[in-house]
């Protein structure tokens, strides 16, 4: 990548300032905090988790979000009778404007495969046991159309601030490879 870099910066085809900007904004604009706010913002409100479960894009992009690189959201909805799993088989589809970036496994052709043929088998060997009377529903990216899972809202986090709630909300819960426990210090 480096001599790739050199390259293209000496020949003029690259400024690397740009390149600069784009990690930092990667390292520090963009990232999995964002989607945590906006499913932090869903839990408190029920206005915008209704409109974010109709139309993601929109009320994402109501939030002052960027979606150019999403296309479009959609959002769905953990329960306890459903848990959805987001996948993309045919690459990498994901929605980086609001996680950032993929996790390795995201992109591994295993991942890619089991997700579908045996989404609970899977998540219990990543540490996530999915009960029997819970249906696990797999959405499939594309290029078009990604998604972003509300997890469930954690026992114990009444009365809690957006921005508290926003913590216990992680990359992998909004992939639907996670769960989120309940906070430290619920009795
Ligand atoms: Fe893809």
């Amino acid at each position: 990548m480096r001599a790739l870099e050199r390259i293209l910066s000496e020949k003029g085809y690259l400024d690397p300032s740009v390149l600069d900007r784009i990690v930092e904004t990667y390292e520090t604009r963009i990232g999995p905090h964002v989607g945590a706010g906006i499913v932090a913002r869903a839990w408190v409100d029920p206005i915008f988790r209704a409109s974010l479960l109709t139309d993601g894009t929109a009320a994402v992009r109501a939030l002052g979000h960027d979606l150019r690189r999403t296309g479009h959201l959609t959002a769905v909805e953990n329960t306890s009778e459903v848990h959805n799993l987001v996948v993309c088989t045919l690459c990498s589809c994901y929605p980086h404007d609001i996680l950032g970036l993929p996790p390795v496994w995201y992109k591994s052709a295993p991942y890619r495969s089991r997700a579908v043929k045996d989404p609970r088998g899977m998540l219990a060997e990543m540490g996530v046991t999915i009960p029997h009377d819970v249906v696990v529903r797999v959405w499939d990216s594309t290029a078009e159309m990604r998604y972003l899972v509300v997890p469930e809202r954690p026992a114990g986090t009444e009365g809690w601030r957006e921005d508290e709630l926003a913590r216990l909300v992680t990359r992998d819960s909004m992939i639907g490879a996670g769960l989120i426990g309940r906070p430290a210090g619920y009795r």
